[in-house]
């Protein structure tokens, strides 16, 4: 079977039959943690939405925009979790999803541009709880000292890429090793996003969950992608539940999703 030594790969050590990756902010939260960093305490809404529009238009890479905004952020990183704490909320349906899939052996990956000790922290927090490391993964970028200070100091931190993609992190690494696995050792792949940058990660799965009201939706049309829209987390458990008790294909489902989308 080639190069990939399957003893290695984590998410498949207790045979699942189904992994669930997703992005983590406006997916599991309701709003981008880190748009809200930049827009409150850093150089604010108006730039934001103008570095934005470079990236669309192709006059600047994700990469060097994101870095920009991040580095608008003056406060130390303490603060800037602390006031994420005290501003996010997570889909109200989340936890139910989180203590179905470990009650089901449905490991769930957290594959997100944002950084991990904010999302570990907000984890914490709004799940009232550190998630269970052997059945909650995350994958993102980290954070590391600027120019030798304190992280916690004004201007002391800075975001540290987890490869050297065009998206500071391609989301799509984690979860190649797993689409390629032969079809007797493949658990089901899921993926449930809200962001363009999920597109390539979503190519790698068999079905995406998209949110309902952003662009995600036209793109998945437009490229064939097998996908079905939702509102919160409640409908994800629900699909999710009838797949793993065989109820529903991943086929009807996203047949069914894209004549809802029409
Ligand atoms: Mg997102």
């Amino acid at each position: 079977m080639g190069s990939i030594d399957q003893s290695a790969l984590p998410y498949i050590q207790t045979n699942p039959k189904i992994i669930f990756f997703t992005d983590f902010d406006g997916t599991i939260t309701l709003k981008d943690s880190n748009d809200f960093l930049i827009e409150n305490l850093g150089y604010g809404v108006e730039k934001r939405k103008a570095r934005n529009e470079d990236v669309l238009t192709g006059k600047s890479s994700f990469r060097d925009a994101f870095r920009e905004m991040l580095d608008s952020v003056k406060p130390g990183f303490a603060e800037c979790i602390q006031v994420l704490k005290d501003n996010m909320k997570l889909d109200p349906y989340f936890t139910e999803f989180y203590n179905w899939a470990k009650e089901h052996n449905v490991p769930i990956v957290v594959v997100s541009s944002g950084m991990v000790p904010i999302i570990s922290g907000l984890f914490e927090v709004l799940l009232g709880h550190k998630p269970d490391p052997k059945h909650l993964t995350i994958v993102a970028n980290e954070v590391e000292s600027r120019d030798g200070k304190d992280i916690n100091t004004p201007g002391g931190w800075q975001i540290k890429y987890h490869d050297e993609s065009h998206f500071g992190h391609d989301k799509s690494l984690e979860i190649k090793p797993y689409a390629a696995l032969p079809a007797d050792k493949r658990p089901t792949l899921l993926y449930a996003g809200d962001g363009v940058s999920d597109l390539s990660a979503a190519a790698e799965t068999d079905l995406l969950f998209a949110k309902k009201g952003h662009d995600l939706i036209r793109f998945c049309e437009r490229e064939g992608m097998p996908f079905t829209v939702f509102e919160d987390w409640s409908s994800i458990l629900a699909t999710t539940k009838d797949i793993y008790e065989g109820k529903v294909s991943v086929k009807s489902v996203a047949e069914a999703g894209l004549e809802n989308a029409q």
